[in-house]
């Protein structure tokens, strides 16, 4: 499968990683939104969260959302912003799903 996210799992691409488990990795943003911009991804490939729930694997949704506010907490003591974007109108652009961590400046509302 041609998945610029599993080749950055199985290692094949660089990735600034800071962090990896048996089920997921987090990877430094190459295009940051905010001062901290990281994402965590599952090392098996799903495209979305919807066929996440689909697959019924809820476990590895809460791993990552899990995974995402540990990372978010040490990074943006002030708070901070977990992002899932999803498909077309969520303006998701890789189909292999990720929780972005936003933290590091104050985040406006609603978003574009
Ligand atoms: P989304 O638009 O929600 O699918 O998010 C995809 C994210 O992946 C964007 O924020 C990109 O900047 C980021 N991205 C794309 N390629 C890479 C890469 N090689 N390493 C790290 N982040 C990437
Ligand atoms: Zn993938």
């Amino acid at each position: 499968m041609d998945c610029l996210f599993c080749t950055i799992v199985a290692g094949e691409i660089p990735a600034e990683e800071i962090y990896r488990d048996a089920d997921a990795i987090a990877i430094v943003d190459v295009n940051p939104q905010a001062p901290k911009h990281l994402l965590v991804l599952p090392r098996k490939h799903y495209a979305t969260v919807t066929e996440i729930v689909d697959g019924g694997d809820e476990a590895l949704l809460g791993h990552i959302v899990a995974v995402a506010t540990k990372l978010a907490r040490d990074v943006g003591s002030r708070g901070f912003r977990l992002v899932v974007n999803t498909g077309t109108d969520g303006g998701q652009t890789v189909d292999h799903v990720h929780v972005h961590v936003l933290a590091g400046r104050r985040m406006t509302w609603p978003p574009g």
